[in-house]
């Protein structure tokens, strides 16, 4: 096989002439190039969205109620979308579930804790103000 722009004899593997870069009739390279006249067909890329994990919804939910439940969903959830293939969509639900999760946890312990530790106090007080009146 010769070069159909300089003659140069071409190795069967060739793509591409060495002497002036032509491309080899018959490859790829050259039936992109061998037809310019054509429009190029405009290749739409299909932007499927992802699915949304169910998971990572629930999660997001249930911190709302149960936080630690939501706490524990949402790490189930992120690995869920995370592991999953095509990957799902729901890793920032996921991660509020978690960090809602967190933030209620904690203050709800918290409160407990104040609860329990002022347990006695309340109750006296709140005993003080019933033989006050
Ligand atoms: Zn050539």
């Amino acid at each position: 096989m010769f070069c159909q722009g300089c003659g140069t004899e071409l190795a069967q593997t060739a793509t591409f002439c060495s002497q002036c870069g032509r491309p080899k009739p018959g490859t790829a390279a050259s039936s992109r190039e061998g037809a310019p006249q054509q429009a190029p067909i405009p290749q739409y890329q299909v932007v499927q969205a992802p699915v949304t994990s169910g998971l990572a919804v629930g999660a997001l939910v249930a911190a709302l109620f149960l936080p630690l439940l939501g706490l524990i969903l949402g790490y189930v959830a992120r690995n869920d979308i995370r592991s999953s293939n095509p990957p799902k969509g729901g890793d920032g639900l996921a991660t509020a579930a978690i960090v809602i999760g967190w933030i209620f946890t904690i203050l709800g312990g918290l409160l407990m804790i104040f609860v329990l530790a002022f347990w006695g106090e309340i109750m006296a007080g709140f005993w003080d103000g019933y033989y006050n009146y």
